[in-house]
Order: structure tokens, then sequence, then C-alpha cells
């Protein structure tokens, strides 16, 4: 997995928003399209080799950059080559439609639709990709978001996307070799109009109740450090714990 998104909400000089790309043999599976993480994808693939981008929900820092990666489908040098496919959370496909109107729609039959193979997944089945497998949970968030396991030959990754304590996420993720877990909020710092994210040392706890091999702390401000991120959680997990970063590869297993 390479890391192509670690950013919280508000990109930043080299740190875009949440993207992760899953490679294995053709297979190139990219989680999330967040602002700022396509020109990071670019540095690693065309465009047109990505065999699907998976969204986990509908805020813009996970989802804005899919209009970006329309146009390297549709004028890039290797434009109209294929269509990537495009799974959006349920109803997803409506409200990026609904943005995509906004636009010109550049002489295009479908604006959004000529690059994209656009399908809702059900989160409540498992998907088939390739050889991977892909198993959602849904999170505790401010709207409908799905926490996602990839599964290939026996190793996984789940990436917790923006999610408060939750249970199903932890379920998710059992005995997982990476846990992608976000820590957006500052230690100490509460939410005050419900719960939709969690502290680096709640990420800890999450980890460890998953039994989760290796923490990765990603979805994090600019305001802590690494060395504060990784000391919060581990106050809470055993395990290794890495702290995401644009452009860092790591291996799932
Ligand atoms: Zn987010
Ligand atoms: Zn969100």
């Amino acid at each position: 997995v390479t890391v192509l998104g670690s950013s919280s909400s508000i990109p930043r000089p080299d740190r875009a928003c949440s993207c992760y790309l899953v490679r294995r043999g053709e297979l190139a599976i990219a989680f999330d399209m967040g602002s700022g993480s396509f020109a990071n994808l670019r540095r690693h693939l065309p465009a047109e080799d990505v065999t699907a981008v998976v969204i986990s929900h509908m805020h813009p820092d996970h989802f804005l950059d899919l209009i970006p990666m329309r146009y390297a489908l549709r004028y890039g040098p290797r434009a109209n080559g294929r269509k990537v496919r495009l799974l959006l959370p349920p109803d997803g496909e409506q409200l990026l439609r609904k943005m995509a109107d906004a636009f010109d729609s550049e002489s295009c039959v479908d604006y959004l639709g000529d690059v994209y193979e656009i399908s809702a997944y059900d989160p409540t089945r498992a998907l088939h990709l390739g050889d991977a497998t892909l198993t959602f949970a849904p999170t505790a968030h401010y709207i409908p978001t799905f926490a996602v396991r990839y599964q290939a030959d026996g190793a996984s990754l789940t990436f917790s996307a923006d999610t408060a304590l939750e249970p199903r996420v932890c379920e998710l993720g059992r005995a997982t070799d990476l846990f992608l877990c976000e820590a957006t909020l500052l230690p100490g710092v509460h939410e005050t109009n419900g719960r939709g994210h969690l502290s680096a040392r709640e990420a800890g706890a999450m980890a460890r109740e998953a039994d989760a091999r290796r923490l990765i702390l990603t979805h994090y401000g600019s305001e802590t450090s690494d060395a504060e991120l990784i000391s919060e959680a581990r106050a809470t997990f055993n395990g290794e714990i890495t702290v995401a970063d644009d452009h860092l590869k790591l291996a799932i297993g």
C-alpha cells in the first residue's frame, strides 16, 4: 500500500487529503481520492492503470480529486484508454452528479460516466476485485461512512475511514495485518456536536480491540508531531505503530 494522502480535511504542503493505493500484480485499488491526492497518485502510476477507486464517504476531503482524475482520463496522454471503476457508497452517485452538474459539460455525453464506470457498493456484502476481497463496516461519523477491509492471499489491510470509537470497525479489522486508522483529534480536544473522529489514543484503543498487528496513524492535522501521535497511541496499543506520510509504502502482511 502506498499512502497518497495522510492529511485531515485541510491539505497542506506535501500532504494531501485521504487516499491509499493498494497494488498487487495488475490490480491497483485507490481507497478514497481526497483533495490533492491525485497529483500524488501520478507519481506512482497513470490514472488509466487504476483498476478501481473506492470512496468511503462523500465528504470532500475523501472524493474531490475524482474531478482532476477525470481530466486525466478524458484529456491526458492516454485519454479514453479505458474507464476506471468507481465504487461509491450508497447514494454517493447522486451527490457527485449534483456537483458535476454545476460544471460546464464540455460537450460530454456524460461528464463522469464517460471516464468512470460508476456503481454503488453494497456495504453488507463482500466485493471481489481480481483476487482481492473487500468487506465493509459502517463507521460512527456525521454522514453514512464505510470502513473497508482489503484481503488477498491471507494478507489484509483495514482502513477505518472517518470514525469515532466504533466496535463494528474493530470487528471488521479483526487480526488485520495493517490497520490504517484516522487520528484527527488533538489530545484533550473533545468534539462538541456529536462524535465523528478519533484521537491517536483512541486509534490505539481501536487497534487493540481489533487485535491488529500494526497500526498506521493517518488523517491527522498539522498541529501534532509524529512523536506526539505515537506516544498517544502507545498509551493504548502495544503493537507496532507508524505515522502515515504521503508516498510512504508499506507491505501488507
Ligand atoms: Zn475526513
Ligand atoms: Zn468525513
